[in-house]
């Protein structure tokens, strides 16, 4: 069942099986969690939280800066001690805890759906089946890690024996971004407890609540005070003490590229603490005449629109084969009008608002650019209605490399369709970027997919399929789309450091 009005989410349940949204009445948890208890700010201010559906306030948030910071590092350094309960643990019981924690978000599920739809815009369908999906299964999984984490015995020669062990890095940072709350926060969250660190997360200042949430279910699973501490409140302020807090030894973020560059900076100026990055892209997809021509429009605008476009893997420069260029354009746009605006609590819907006023301003500033340029509007191309967050999905052809909306990273529902004719010269076009986070290829030649692939300066491609996320493998960006990769195996390195133990043998053969 391809191309139904929910986007690809939920399409083989009945209607009448759906989730529905929880009524909130009053938000409960909207303090620094620092110690497994809720605290007021140190500064005593609030700020307010707001849904982009409607713009009303949904609640006042306690506002956590530098001060609340170092409080909420002095407890995660106190439970790193080597006599502490975190410390002394046995794998498979931080294992067991986040399991735990996985089941109560689970048992949660609905009421995390609808806050994260309050606070992101987000359809609610979509946060039920991918953000909350996402996050208990990167719990789960990485709680099966728990366990499994463990050095070598290295073979040098007789006079020593060699082994490394992996041990936690220490207290770790977590810098989230505001389009998928929860399950960002999960991807760095579970490794760091896998592998035994404690945390301090900053959720965006958009969106705290899903996040402050956790810190109840923490508390509630049994995670010993200390180990994590969930600070709302502003990047310049909470998110830069962060950065260059001489206390904490690692900080991942997910964000723009521009702050990847201040806290890769303020890291470095500071204790030199590891640092992963996860940031922009754009995206290219070549779509060759041999393939599956209906099944690539649904898959790339799936990428393009999915969450009102504000993926940093968002399907954003499609280059289509001449031959087949001017019938992919034309079912794009009729694929397009099964796209439902609407209230997002509604399970009908399936494009929500974009996230706040200056993502609004930037999106329709380059929407503009776009017909400045000389791009052909397709579809949509502006606001709906006055005065409100929503953007109608657009959907420009005849782009050129040197446009704006083909350079810059748009962050917004815009398909971007340019036309090629030979696979040497996408594969350069394609390369031509600054970022290099992921790509598509679509085609029915294994051949060609796979030397297109290797060719191509990506952290993932995907070949016949979009946004297809596992939290077994890894993710993360060649080039300024960043540093490192979360999920998988591979994440688990993020977040150890690995010591060499060398003992003299004193009795050799
Ligand atoms: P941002 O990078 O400013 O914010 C992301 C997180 O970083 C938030 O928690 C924020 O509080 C924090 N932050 C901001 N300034 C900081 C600083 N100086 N030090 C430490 N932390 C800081 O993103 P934004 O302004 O909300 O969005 C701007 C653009 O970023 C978007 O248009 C989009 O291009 C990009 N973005 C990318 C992603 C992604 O998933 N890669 C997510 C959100 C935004």
């Amino acid at each position: 069942q391809r191309g139904t009005t929910r986007n690809g989410v939920a399409d083989k349940i009945p209607a009448s099986d759906l989730p529905q949204p929880v009524k909130i009445q009053q938000v409960r948890y909207t303090k620094i969690f620092i110690n497994n208890e809720w605290h007021t700010s140190a500064s005593g201010r609030t700020f307010p939280t707001r849904n982009p559906a409607t713009g009303d306030t949904i609640c006042e948030v306690q506002e956590a800066d530098k001060e609340d910071v170092d409080k909420a590092v002095a407890a995660a350094k106190a439970a790193m001690q080597l006599d502490s309960a975190w410390r002394k643990m046995e794998p498979p019981r931080r294992g067991r805890l986040l399991h735990k924690l996985a089941d109560l978000v689970e048992r949660d599920r609905k009421l995390l759906a609808t806050l994260e739809t309050l606070d992101t815009g987000k359809p609610f369908l979509q946060a039920f089946f991918t953000d909350l999906e996402g996050s208990i299964k990167t719990l789960h999984y990485y709680g099966g890690w728990a366990d499994k984490i463990h050095g070598k015995s290295v073979p040098v020669d007789e006079t020593y024996l060699c082994l490394t062990r992996h041990e936690p890095i220490g207290i770790c940072g977590a810098i989230i971004p505001w389009n998928f709350p929860l399950l960002m926060l999960m991807w760095k969250l579970a490794p760091a407890l896998s592998c035994g660190n404690t945390v301090v997360i900053k959720p965006a200042e958009q969106t705290p609540l899903t996040a402050l949430h956790i810190g109840s279910l923490i508390k509630e699973a049994g995670f010993p005070p200390g180990v994590v501490n969930i600070i709302p409140g502003f990047g310049s302020t909470a998110g830069a003490a962060i950065a260059s807090h001489e206390g904490i030894d690692k900080v991942a973020f997910t964000g723009s590229t521009e702050v990847g560059q201040l806290i890769k900076e303020a890291a470095a100026k500071s204790n030199l603490k590891r640092v992963t990055l996860e940031l922009g892209g754009k995206n290219p997809c070549i779509v060759f005449a041999d393939c599956d021509l209906q099944m690539a429009v649904e898959e790339i605008q799936k990428g393009a629109f999915y969450n009102q476009g504000q993926c940093c893997t968002a399907a954003s420069r499609v280059f289509v084969q001449d031959r087949i260029y001017e019938e992919f354009v034309r079912r794009s746009i009729e694929n397009a009008k099964k796209i439902v605006i609407g209230d997002p609590l509604d399970p009908q819907t399936t494009h929500g608002p974009q996230i706040d006023q200056q993502q609004f301003e930037k999106i329709i500033g380059l929407i503009e650019s776009g017909k400045k340029e000389g791009a052909k509007l397709e579809y949509g191309g502006g606001a709906v209605g006055e005065k409100s967050l929503f953007i109608h999905p657009t959907i420009f052809s005849e782009v050129k490399d040197s446009m704006r909306i083909a350079k810059e990273e748009i962050f917004g529902p815009v398909l971007c369709i340019f036309s090629f004719k030979s696979k040497q010269e996408v594969i350069e076009r394609a390369n031509n970027s600054q970022y290099g986070l992921v790509s598509a290829v679509f085609t029915t030649s294994m051949d060609r997919a796979l030397s297109v692939s290797g060719a191509l300066e990506t952290g993932t491609v995907w070949i016949n399929c979009y946004n297809a996320m596992h939290v077994q493998t890894p993710f993360g960006g060649y080039k300024m789309s960043g540093n490192g990769r979360e999920l998988g195996e591979y994440a688990l390195a993020e977040y150890s450091e690995v010591k060499t133990v060398t003992f003299k043998m004193n009795d050799s053969m």
